[in-house]
């Protein structure tokens, strides 16, 4: 049985953390799309052309340990407004998507772009300073020194550059649940994110 959960929003909003207690629930497969486009950058950071580094990207550079600096990110979200760069990450995306037993992939346009018709897409959101306590909070605790007004320029940046850009922005689709984590406990979202899908799967 092929199932798709969608969930997408902007950084730091917490869709990695329940698309990720959402597939162990379900026994789903999951794929962070993020990483896709932050390995990609990562690649840009020595030199290489955008395109060239999609087009090599390789499964084992998904698992390399440096993808979660800053310096990452804001390569990611450049890289990330190429066409050709996302093109080329297309087709791996939709086929993970299909896979045989189930799958969750969180990213910015997966209920838009990639999976159109996933049978669940989730948008989750919260305020820029929530998002932005909880990531310097993660960074922190990863070992780097950096402030909150740092930080929440940080993402405002990228999220301006997310959802400005002309290929795939960032933006609920239409039939979008919309998920709000600024007021609830990760428990919370994670409770409503699981009711979601168990509906679509009755
Ligand atoms: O989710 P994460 O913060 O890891 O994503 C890094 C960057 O990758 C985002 O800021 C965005 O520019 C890009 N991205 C994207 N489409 C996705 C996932 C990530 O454009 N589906």
């Amino acid at each position: 049985m092929a199932f798709t959960v969608a969930i997408d929003g902007p950084a730091a909003a917490g869709k990695g953390t329940v698309a990720r207690a959402v597939a162990r629930h379900f026994g789903f497969a999951h794929l962070d799309t993020g990483l896709l486009y932050r390995a990609t950058g990562r690649r840009t950071l020595d030199g290489t052309d955008p395109v060239s580094a999609a087009e090599a990207l390789r499964a084992e550079d998904l698992e390399a340990d440096d993808l979660r600096t800053p310096d990452v990110a804001q390569a990611a979200s450049r890289v990330a407004a190429v066409p050709e760069v996302r093109r080329a990450l297309l087709d791996f995306q939709r086929a993970f998507a299909r896979r045989e037993g189930g799958a969750v992939l969180d990213g910015r346009d997966i209920g838009t772009v990639i999976c159109p018709d996933a049978e669940v897409k989730l948008f989750v959101t919260a305020t820029d300073d929530v998002r932005a306590t909880r990531r310097l909070k993660e960074l922190r605790e990863n070992g780097f020194k950096t402030d909150f007004d740092e930080v929440l320029a940080d993402l405002r940046a990228r999220d301006a550059r997310d959802s400005a850009r002309a290929a795939a922005p960032l933006k609920p689709a239409d039939d979008a649940v919309l998920l709000d984590t600024s007021q609830m406990d990760i428990d919370t979202a994670v409770d409503r994110a699981i009711a979601e899908v168990a509906r679509r799967l009755r």
